[in-house]
């Protein structure tokens, strides 16, 4: 009998992600889309790291829903900016999920810094609540250098101007596929996977 999860996003794009990796790893794992949760609580993400915001997210659907629940936390760490945006990636300009503001902020203030210091990291934590209070949390990032000007349509966020580490091309101008396979989240989500298989079971 196949394991039900609830995955806290409703990012369409995420769910199919984690499931095809979980298939992929010959789990028998169905995802369920938080949409299907009215009631489930919009969890704000106060924490100072992605972990602590995956766990806070999977924690509090898990409770409301009494299903196993998986969240994940991402965003770019600047060297430059000590580690930021970091947990405030999706609102570095202000508004939430301006994906162009905060690409024009990040790129003004690092205007000034060299090309050798311009290194950045993609960086992602998965955590997997129970309803039993069990919680685990792994994750995954991708080094890489930050362009002065936007290259490639694909992707979202930053991906126009990140340049994964041993490539040429930004993670925009990469096929889904092909970032899935180094991408922060694309590691993390294949962590996750013998986590799930061994506190699930299947
Ligand atoms: P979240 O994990 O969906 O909350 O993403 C946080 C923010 O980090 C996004 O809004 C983006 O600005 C940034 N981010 C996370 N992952 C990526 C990525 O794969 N490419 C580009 N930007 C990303």
């Amino acid at each position: 009998m196949s394991a039900a999860v609830v995955l806290a996003t409703r990012n369409r794009k995420k769910l199919d992600e984690l499931q095809r990796i979980l298939e992929a790893a010959g789990l028998d794992i169905e995802l369920l889309s938080i949409d299907a949760f009215p009631d489930a609580p919009e969890v704000a993400e106060t924490e100072s790291t992605f972990a602590g915001n995956a766990l806070l997210k999977a924690r509090a659907i898990a409770q409301s829903t009494g299903l196993p629940a998986v969240a994940d936390d991402s965003g770019l760490c600047v060297d430059a900016l000590n580690g930021m945006p970091g947990v405030l990636s999706a609102r570095w300009a202000g508004g939430h999920g301006d994906d162009e503001a905060n690409l024009d902020l990040v790129l003004a203030q690092i205007e000034d810094v060299p090309d050798r210091r311009r290194t950045a990291s993609f960086r992602c934590a998965a955590a997997i609540a129970l309803p039993d209070g069990t919680e685990r949390v792994v994750e995954g990032s991708v080094d890489g250098e930050l362009l002065r000007e936007r290259r490639g349509v694909n992707g979202f966020g930053y991906d126009p101007i990140f340049v994964p580490l041993g490539h040429d091309v930004t993670t925009a101008q990469m096929s889904a596929e092909d970032k899935d396979a180094i991408s922060h989240r694309g590691q993390a989500m294949r962590a996750l996977a013998p986590v799930l298989a061994e506190l699930l079971g299947t």
